[in-house]
């Protein structure tokens, strides 16, 4: 969850042709953890042009919010606790470029540790397996480095399925019979097999698919970099290239690919960082 409570007010004084004028970064949250979804406000830019910056050497990137600029930038769940670092620059309405620069403290989450039993087909994979879902991950690397430079999604995103239960699991160290594998990245909403997946907010399906681990996917590009995956889909109900509306069908929930039974993986991706899709539903971006 975002902690909305701390909030960090960095106000970073520039040298400028007119003193004074102070540019205000504000970063929410203000300690963020491994795998949390960061919203970057900056305040005195009115009038400014080329807003760009970046997050631990990954480039940010901001969006005209009321009065100010705001970014949506991520902590991968497996980066390093300690210190990452954060630039902006821009040009101001004099035509002045301005930059601030300065650093975040990322704390370790504490993910729970997972271990599950499979059976072997699905854990140890013949090379041919191998060389297809490395195919599949390389091709959704490649997707997630493409970023659609206007923001496309708006106002709250919605939980993508109606399930009994809210969505869980982000982060889990996975030890599958007996063997550590890479930590589960999505949460996952158990429900009945046909149920419908909508999309948690506006955006252009970017990737239609039948993958090794994943199943029936579809992927959502919300645009600025953000991605939302729905993975193990039984039925799949649009097209690559088309726009979808915040709770529009796009599938439903099955259980295709790596997987034990019904139920809907959604996970959120900001350019190279898995974050917890959950912290969507409460982002605090109110357009
Ligand atoms: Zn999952």
């Amino acid at each position: 969850m975002l902690r909305l409570a701390v909030v960090l007010a960095l106000f970073v004084v520039l040298l400028s042709p007119r003193p004074g004028v102070a540019l205000e970064v504000r970063v929410v949250p203000a300690v963020p953890r491994q795998g949390d979804a960061i919203l970057l406000f900056v305040a005195g830019t009115r009038g400014a042009r080329e807003v760009e910056g970046s997050l631990g050497g990954q480039h940010v990137a901001f969006f005209p919010y009321g009065a100010e600029y705001a970014a949506l930038a991520g902590v991968d769940l497996e980066a390093k606790p300690g210190k990452i670092p954060w630039r902006i620059g821009f040009v101001d309405a004099g035509g002045t470029p301005r930059k601030a620069a300065g650093t975040l403290i990322v704390k370790a989450a504490g993910f729970p540790v997972q271990r599950l039993t499979l059976p072997k087909g699905m854990v140890n994979l013949d090379p041919e397996a191998e060389r297809r879902a490395d195919n599949e991950a390389a091709r959704l690397r490649r997707l997630y480095d493409t970023v659609t430079p206007e923001r496309l999604w708006r106002g709250p995103f919605t939980r993508p399925v109606a399930a009994r239960k809210p969505g869980g699991g982000f982060g889990y160290r996975r030890i599958i019979n007996g063997q550590p594998r890479m930590p589960h990245s999505g949460i996952d909403f158990s429900a009945d097999r046909g149920t419908p997946v909508v999309a948690s907010n506006r955006g252009r399906v970017a990737l239609l698919g039948e993958f090794f681990f994943a199943g029936r996917l579809v992927v959502l590009d919300h645009g600025l970099g953000l991605y939302t995956l729905y993975f193990h889909l039984d039925g799949v109900a649009v097209v690559e290239g088309q726009m979808v509306e915040r709770g529009q069908t796009v599938g439903t929930v099955g259980t295709t690919g790596r997987s034990t039974g019904p139920h809907l993986h959604f996970a959120a991706q900001l350019g190279r960082a898995r974050v917890n899709a959950s912290e969507l539903f409460v982002l605090p971006v109110r357009d």
